[in-house]
């Protein structure tokens, strides 16, 4: 993968998250190998598949070895449907009943913890000659949504499943400390998880689905599988905390983010450089600009205190991060041109800033960097180091 491959080039915008789907494949295939074949995988493609591009992943993730896909928002899953997805899929978050005709019409999955919002369903269900398969949320610690394990949860989920065009594809809770060592809280959400189970056998509520795990509980906890999984951060090849993580698993990181370098100058001692005049020249000094900022969701937090990779060494970035540029110092690095490489995450050569070396300098974690690199970065597609498809999410071309 050349710069001019990634940016035809130059006829594209010179920024780009490079999407390895050959990487997001072998992570799949690894992750279903993990699970075992009795255990359904529900790929997690929320958030435009973290900032990857949803359509795409849930593709890559379905042809190689996921079962199912799970996104946040109702408008996500009418998104995948809109471009052909057929699989089963699931939103975690809170739908509205009143959103049922969407529902209804492009077959999806709710996660449900209000019986108002049950009662539309089925009740629209019916009007069209159809049922509407709903998850249960239980809440056993998370303290963000569902019913917490107490008898009047039951009362009420038994409510629900007497509708009668609605039917209980799941019942699921969430891990709010899976990404930690201390095993403690994970068990006690577990416990509260099984009480739930056992009260609805009890009273012959059934559920197709039990799951629980998303990806630190996928990698720490293979006795709350259940059947099924909820693997979110580790199919892009990022580690769900410095606690929990991939390694040993052979994951990859498949997103990279990369621009070319669009002017070159020396300054003098004494110069200096962006807003704010937060650094000094301490001596003549090469910069080299970048045209990515953090309206493209390069956190400007960074400023500063971060690394660039330029010809496959680590270079500083000098002075405050603009919404749309960024300077660096390249006197180190020879023969520096305008349109050469820089790579803000991910490989170049030998070297490699990773994004949870940015996720650390920034005081947040992988998923919210990932999820930032936002509409105006065309993400570019590569599968064996060939590009394969660019989406432009300005020129409306995906
Ligand atoms: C986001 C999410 C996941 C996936 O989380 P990761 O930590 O990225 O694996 C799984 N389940 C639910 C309910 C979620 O909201």
């Amino acid at each position: 993968m050349n710069v001019n491959e990634a940016t035809s080039h130059f006829t594209k915008r010179p920024v780009w998250a490079q999407i390895d789907l050959t990487a997001a494949a072998e992570n799949m295939q690894r992750i279903r190998k993990h699970v075992g074949n009795t255990v359904s995988v529900c790929a997690v493609v929320k958030g435009n598949a973290y900032g990857h591009g949803a359509v795409e992943m849930a593709g890559v993730f379905l042809d190689n070895g996921a079962d199912r896909l799970a996104v946040a928002c109702l408008d996500e899953a009418i998104e995948l449907r809109q471009h052909g997805i057929t699989a089963s899929l699931l939103v975690l978050g809170h739908t509205d009943g009143r959103r049922a005709s969407d529902i209804i019409q492009y077959d999806i999955e709710t996660t449900v913890f209000c019986y108002e919002d049950a009662k539309h369903l089925s009740e629209a269900a019916e009007k069209a000659g159809t049922s509407v398969r709903i998850h249960f949320a239980a809440d056993t610690g998370m303290g963000r949504i569902g019913y917490q394990a107490c008898e009047e949860s039951i009362r009420e989920i038994k409510k629900i499943s007497r509708l009668p065009f609605v039917a209980a594809e799941g019942f699921f809770t969430h891990f709010c400390v899976s990404d930690i060592k201390d095993k403690t809280f994970t068990q006690e959400q577990f416990r509260r998880f099984s009480w739930f189970r056992r009260r609805l056998e009890e009273e012959h509520i059934p559920a197709r689905h039990f799951h629980c795990c998303g990806s630190a509980g996928v990698l720490a906890y293979p006795e709350f599988y259940c059947d099924m999984v909820r693997p979110g951060i580790i199919q892009y090849g990022c580690d769900p905390s410095s606690e929990v993580t991939t390694e040993g698993y052979g994951l990859q990181s498949v997103m990279s983010l990369r621009c070319c370098i669009t002017h070159v100058k020396m300054i003098e001692k004494g110069s200096t450089v962006s807003y704010g005049r937060r650094f000094t020249a301490p001596k003549p000094t090469k910069i080299a600009t970048l045209p990515v900022g953090y309206a493209d969701g390069y956190p400007r937090r960074l400023s500063n205190q971060t690394e660039i990779l330029v010809h496959g060494r680590r270079v500083p970035q000098v002075g405050l991060i603009c919404m749309d540029q960024c300077m660096i110092d390249v006197t180190e690095i020879p023969d520096v041109c305008i349109g050469d490489e820089a790579v803000l995450f991910g490989k170049q050569e030998n070297e490699v800033i990773s994004v949870a070396e940015l996720a650390d300098k920034t005081g947040t974690i992988v998923h919210e960097i990932l999820c930032n690199i936002n509409r105006r970065v065309p993400r570019v597609y590569i599968k064996d180091g060939q590009v394969v498809k660019r989406v432009e999410y300005l020129l409306n071309k995906h």
